[in-house]
């Protein structure tokens, strides 16, 4: 049986969230040769404008157009997907705040299956998928057979499939008309936007990323002394935010800042699925860790094995030496 495959795309400032691109791909192993939905939920000139963005690069778009999904209220959104999605629908959604708040209530309300934080997944066979799932920080991966005839929500991690380059054009189609009774228990009130920052790690070609293992507030100058060899600056995983080491504008991860540098090096940084999530662009990453079997060893392009505090001093060194 075809099921008619569906994502769910997140958008912010009339762009669609990078995710949108790679829940495409990840679609298409679901429905290589049938047609994909993009469902864009919002209101006003900025949805539009997102529809168009989807339109460029998937068959069918549905907008659906309600003042109380201004902001992405999960209560909001659930109500009015319930509303329009056929049963046995498969949907794909981005394993992020609104896709963890989103995804287990719907798959309720639809009784479809339910898998969250998919990194990888098979072609369809005899009514079942087989998705690949990762645990404990990412030392082992889980295989999950996940029966998709009654329907299925699937929340997919960010990174784990590569953007689609190459989707044809389709058009927009205004399903408004379909929402429902949008009354909500919760009501989103604003977005406060996170402080500014004395740089923006966003545009930065080369950042030097200190994590947990850097071990003391004192060593993030030995991040800062590698950063400015290299004519980068220094960002961080969440617990040097945590621990006040470092402003939560330097973030990078899910709930810091999506950063596209050209170099990335992870200093003791395990390689969490929330701090990768703020990776794109395909980095060329070098990562140092005393610990081989660090997950982050399976994303980087030149792993050292060593321990940071001796070694990056070395390597500093040496930059600076051969300049
Ligand atoms: C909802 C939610 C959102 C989150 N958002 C983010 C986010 O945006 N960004 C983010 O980063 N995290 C985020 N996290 C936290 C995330 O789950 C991880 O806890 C965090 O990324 C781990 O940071 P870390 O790699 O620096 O620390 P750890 O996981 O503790 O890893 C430290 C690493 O350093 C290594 N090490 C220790 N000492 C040394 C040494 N001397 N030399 C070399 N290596 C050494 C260790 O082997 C280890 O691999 C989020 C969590 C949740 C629940």
């Amino acid at each position: 049986m075809v099921h008619q495959v569906f994502i769910y795309v997140a958008h912010r400032d009339g762009q669609a969230a990078d995710s949108a691109l790679e829940l495409l791909s990840a679609a298409r192993i679901l429905s290589p040769d049938g047609p994909v939905t993009a469902i864009v939920t919002g209101w006003g000139e900025v949805l539009d404008r997102v529809c168009q963005e989807m339109a460029s690069r998937c068959p069918e778009v549905w907008k659906l157009a309600h003042q109380d999904l201004a902001y992405p209220n999960a209560e909001a959104v659930r109500k009015c997907l319930v509303e329009v999605l056929p049963s046995e629908a498969v949907l794909l959604l981005a394993h992020d705040t609104l896709g963890m708040d989103l995804g287990p209530g719907l798959s309720v309300k639809l009784n479809s299956s339910f898998v969250s934080d998919v990194v990888a997944m098979t072609a369809p066979r005899d009514g079942a998928l087989t998705l690949v799932r990762e645990e404990y920080g990412g030392q082992v991966s889980t295989h999950v057979s996940c029966d998709i005839s009654g329907g299925a929500v699937l929340s997919i991690r960010s990174g784990a499939f590569p953007a689609l380059e190459d989707g044809a054009p389709g058009e927009v189609q205004d399903r408004s008309s379909e929402i429902g009774d949008l009354a909500c228990g919760r009501r989103f009130l604003e977005i406060v936007e996170a402080e500014a920052g004395d740089v923006d790690i966003t545009k930065e070609e080369i950042l030097v990323s200190a994590g947990r293992g850097i071990e003391d507030e004192d060593n993030i100058e030995i991040a800062e002394e590698l950063a400015k060899a290299l004519g980068g600056v220094v960002s961080c995983s969440r617990p040097i935010v945590d621990a006040k080491w470092l402003e939560k504008a330097r973030q990078v991860g899910t709930s810091g800042k999506t950063v596209k540098p050209k170099i990335y090096l992870a200093l003791g940084i395990s390689g969490s699925f929330q701090h990768l999530g703020g990776l794109k662009g395909n980095p060329f990453i070098v990562a140092v860790n005393k610990n081989s079997k660090a997950p982050i060893f399976q994303v980087a392009d030149v792993g050292v094995v060593d321990d940071l505090l001796e070694f990056v001093p070395l390597l500093t060194e040496r930059i600076n030496s051969q300049r």
